[in-house]
């Protein structure tokens, strides 16, 4: 994993939670986290979620402002501020996250009659939370296009 732009202040999450600046580490699999990122607390426990799927590379919860009957948030575990910086820097984490966002809708019963999966990417798309995450929603009608 390779670490570029505006994560200098990430770090390697580590048993210990030592401060380590990730430029500094050898390439691996360690979930790389960011201080004071709402979602990064969310991943190491250090915040409440209803978790629904937990894996190695991805955790999914659910929204605690749901847009409809199924709202659930697919993360990945290492801090990445948008998916555009997923797909540069982490390819395997994107797969992960799209496994997780299709096993989730499977198992909220919403794959059969339709679901979408959604990344609001930057300000105007609405994007408030900088840790990449894919909405899964589902159980209703959605329209089109989207507001
Ligand atoms: P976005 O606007 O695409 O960045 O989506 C952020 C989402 O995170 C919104 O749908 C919020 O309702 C949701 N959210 C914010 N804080 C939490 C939290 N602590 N637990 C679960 N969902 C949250
Ligand atoms: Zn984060």
């Amino acid at each position: 994993m390779r670490w570029t732009g505006d994560r200098v202040t990430a770090h390697r999450h580590r048993t210990e939670h030592a401060p380590v600046c990730a430029a500094a580490l050898p390439l691996g699999s360690a979930t790389v986290t960011e201080a004071d990122c709402l979602f990064c607390k969310i991943a190491a426990g250090q915040l409440p979620a209803t978790v629904v799927r937990d894996d190695e590379l991805t955790l999914a919860f659910r929204d605690l402002n749901p847009q409809a009957p199924t709202h659930v948030l697919v993360i990945t575990k290492s801090h990445y501020p948008d998916v555009a910086s997923l797909v540069a820097a982490d390819p395997e984490g994107l797969v992960a996250l799209h496994r997780t966002a299709v096993a989730v809708a499977e198992a909220e019963g919403v794959a059969g009659p339709g679901w979408r999966l959604v990344f609001n990417t930057g300000r105007k798309a609405g994007q408030t939370v900088r840790h990449v995450h894919g909405h899964v929603l589902g159980g209703r009608d959605f329209g089109w296009p989207p507001g």
